[in-house]
């Protein structure tokens, strides 16, 4: 069995990107699922009202499930709302529901209301470390917005993993994303850096998907990553069976991609934290 290495710190990711239809959440879900099935322990939190990653991930999110709205709203912590993958050994996933959709505003009022993610995932990840249940990786899937919610990830993640779609105007708008990270930077997160680009979506034969990899690489050669997430009907199949390309099509080259991809992610992790 394939293996990955281990961060030497939990790497938290927060998966933006302010367009909707990009891909953030099947990157999410596949590269946590290719980790998991790597061997390394794993937490999605669904973060987007429309709870994409929790049916791709089939954790239960019907509207009484608690998740990360209650997380947010009220305080409760992640080990009473986080499930266990019924299909991914090691995979785990705190579920969104439409309540979440009503965070955004009635967060406004509260107090820390930018931190209170981070504070919930700082408090679990000490609890799972002191178990002996250290989590590798944390992935906060967002919704494609720049408010409290996406703010929320933003303060609780150490990286921004930010997936491009290999088409026209694929960077209009990345300069706004770029800019609130800069600005959260400032006052709420001084760490937080953009690490990894992932190119979805990519179409082999024409130039288009080329000459936007090329412009990405332009402006990001550090961060992109190597491996491309081909267009493909599987991969977009996937989550209404409620499951990730990997255990729907495993030898696909969906699957292989997003294997790859999360490969070469943990590599490039393990060697900038001197591990
Ligand atoms: P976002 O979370 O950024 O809104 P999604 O991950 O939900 O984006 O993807 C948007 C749509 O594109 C979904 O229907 C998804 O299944 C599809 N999709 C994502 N990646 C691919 C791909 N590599 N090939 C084909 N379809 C894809
Ligand atoms: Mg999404």
């Amino acid at each position: 069995r394939q293996t990955a290495p281990r961060p030497g710190k939990t790497r938290v990711m927060t998966v933006s990107n302010q367009k909707g239809g990009v891909g953030k959440t099947t990157t999410t879900v596949n590269m946590a699922a290719a980790l998991a099935t790597f061997g390394l322990r794993v937490l999605v939190i669904d973060n987007d009202p429309q709870g994409n990653a929790s049916t791709a991930l089939n954790i239960e999110h019907r509207g009484d499930t608690p998740g990360t709205y209650e997380v947010l709203i009220d305080g409760t912590p992640l080990r009473e709302v986080v499930q266990p993958s019924p299909d991914i050994k090691g995979l785990y996933c705190c579920p969104a529901t439409l309540d979440l959709a009503g965070a955004e505003i009635e967060l406004v009022p509260m107090v820390s209301r930018e931190t209170r993610l981070r504070n919930a995932i700082h408090r679990y990840l000490a609890e799972t470390e002191a178990a002996g249940e250290r989590f590798d990786y944390v992935f906060i899937d967002c919704p494609p917005s720049l408010g409290l919610l996406t703010i929320n990830a933003f303060a609780a993640a150490d990286e921004v993993l930010i997936p491009i779609q290999s088409e026209y105007y694929a960077l209009e708008g990345l300069g706004q994303l770029l800019n609130s990270i800069d600005q959260l930077r400032g006052y709420l997160n001084p760490n937080l850096e953009v690490s990894t680009i992932l190119m979805t979506m990519f179409d082999k034969r024409t130039n288009l998907s080329k000459d936007v990899q090329d412009e990405v690489r332009q402006h990001f050669p550090d961060q992109l990553l190597s491996t491309v997430i081909p267009r493909s009907v599987r991969i977009s199949e996937a989550p209404s069976f409620n499951k990730t390309v990997l255990s729907y099509d495993p030898e696909g080259v969906g699957a292989v991609a997003y294997k790859e991809a999360a490969l070469e992610m943990a590599k490039q992790g393990a060697s900038t934290n001197g591990n």
